[in-house]
């Protein structure tokens, strides 16, 4: 798909971010780039619609910039993952291992109903301890995720990468 190497080519690299010997895929330059940032979109409503998606799951934070336009395209509601005590109700949480620590994610009671299809979304796959928290979140509350999707992702994983036994699907390599 041609649509592909101008996402490539808007995503920057910044060496050394945020800790020495980290090479950061930074994705906000493309968020400069109307053209390519619709390509993005259109490219994931593409390939999910007509898989029946109820809910787009979006992953704190730059899952809530990728999620709702995919969401809206979808008629699809979007469910926000977030990072621990910022969601006001009552929620479910999940801890996960990072490389460097841990962290956690939140989703609200009540955002999912049971057997509701959903798509999660980031915009990029490292290790899948991030993804993998997720699907935990959606299935605890009795939903189906479909898959998981991103823009960016390690080479080799792509589309053969099952985490948790759900397919992840991006649309480009890692820089
Ligand atoms: P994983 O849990 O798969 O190891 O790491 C993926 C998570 O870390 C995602 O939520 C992603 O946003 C963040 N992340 C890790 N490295 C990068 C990077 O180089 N660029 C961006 N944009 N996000 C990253």
């Amino acid at each position: 798909d041609p649509r592909l190497k101008a996402i490539t080519s808007s995503i920057r690299v910044v060496p050394n971010f945020p800790k020495p010997g980290i090479m950061f895929n930074d994705i906000t330059t493309l968020l400069l780039k109307p053209k390519v940032f619709k390509d993005a979109i259109d490219m994931f409503v593409e390939r999910y619609k007509g898989m029946h998606i109820d809910a787009v799951a979006g992953i704190e934070a730059r899952g809530f910039i990728f999620g709702p336009p995919i969401a809206l395209a979808l008629n699809a509601k979007f469910v926000p993952l977030r990072k621990p005590k910022k969601l006001p109700g009552e929620v479910i949480s999940e801890k996960y291992v990072l490389e460097y620590g841990k962290d956690c994610l939140e989703m609200h009671v009540g955002a999912l109903q049971a057997h509701e299809r959903v798509l999660i979304i980031d915009d990029l796959v490292a290790t899948g301890g991030t993804l993998s928290a997720a699907i935990s979140l959606i299935e605890r509350a009795g939903a189906e995720v479909v898959e998981c999707a991103c823009l960016l992702g390690i080479p080799k994983f792509n589309d053969s990468c099952k985490v948790n036994g759900k397919p992840v699907h991006f649309l480009v390599d890692c820089l």
